[in-house]
């Protein structure tokens, strides 16, 4: 499962999601765009729109499987709930793996029953750009002694493991993006192509707002 806000997706996101799955050996990957975030505010441009845009974005990938459950849910939505669903889809048995930039990892345990995540699910943590790794005290606690020792490793027992990974890194961020549109500038090789088409003078206004347009 690769869950984020995804307004808007954008290459980085895309690069994490396939590499992943290559180099794991993963059947899918669930991309979940979050319906309505409990740790940050929730975006201006509506969920449908942001879903939407990643399955522009993941189509043609076989192995992405762009996700809507938490678009289908009221309230807050969790990642553990995400990952409870899963687990009780695909059984005890299959492993299921969480996948976290490492920003998302830094405020891990911020998160809703995230000790319970750990259990139903490997965590994944990747390299972000300008985001060094620096879990809190209590998570680099818990996850003492759950490393995997190789990835193969994730493929033996169905949760509870932990793994770091690089891949080539993208310095994008949809706060970047967003700060882009807002000085007019282009998104071009940021964002898929047939995102950038999609997106209309509404949306860009919605990504925008209360967005400080980029200086550099
Ligand atoms: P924002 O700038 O609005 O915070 P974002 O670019 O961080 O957005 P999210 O939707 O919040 O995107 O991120 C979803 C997940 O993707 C998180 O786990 C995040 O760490 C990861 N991620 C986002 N961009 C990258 C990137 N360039 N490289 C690696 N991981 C990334």
């Amino acid at each position: 499962m690769f869950g984020g806000t995804f307004a808007p997706i954008h290459n980085g996101h895309l690069r994490l999601a396939i590499e992943l799955g290559e180099r794991l050996g993963l059947a899918r990957v669930h991309v979940v765009p979050c319906g309505r975030p409990s740790h940050r505010s929730a975006p201006e441009v509506p969920a449908r729109r942001r879903l939407h845009w990643a399955r522009l974005a993941c189509a043609g990938e076989p192995r992405l499987l762009v996700d809507d459950r938490e678009m289908r849910r009221d309230g807050p939505s969790y990642t553990y709930d995400s990952l409870a669903e899963l687990r009780a889809e695909l059984g005890a048995g299959t492993p299921l793996l969480l996948l976290l930039g490492d920003d998302a990892a830094n405020g891990f345990h911020t998160w809703h029953r995230w000790r319970e995540i750990a259990t139903l699910a490997h965590l994944v943590f990747v390299e972000r750009p300008y985001e060094p790794p620096a879990p809190a005290a209590e998570l680099a606690a818990f996850l003492r002694g759950r490393r995997a020792g190789a990835p193969q490793a994730l493929q033996r027992q169905s949760a509870g493991l932990w793994l770091a990974v690089s891949i080539p890194q993208l310095a994008i961020s949809s706060t970047r993006i967003r700060r882009l549109l807002a000085a007019g500038r282009s998104i071009r090789g940021l964002v898929p192509e047939a995102v950038i088409a999609d997106l209309t003078t509404e949306d860009i206004r919605l990504l925008t707002h209360e967005e400080d347009p980029i200086a550099e």
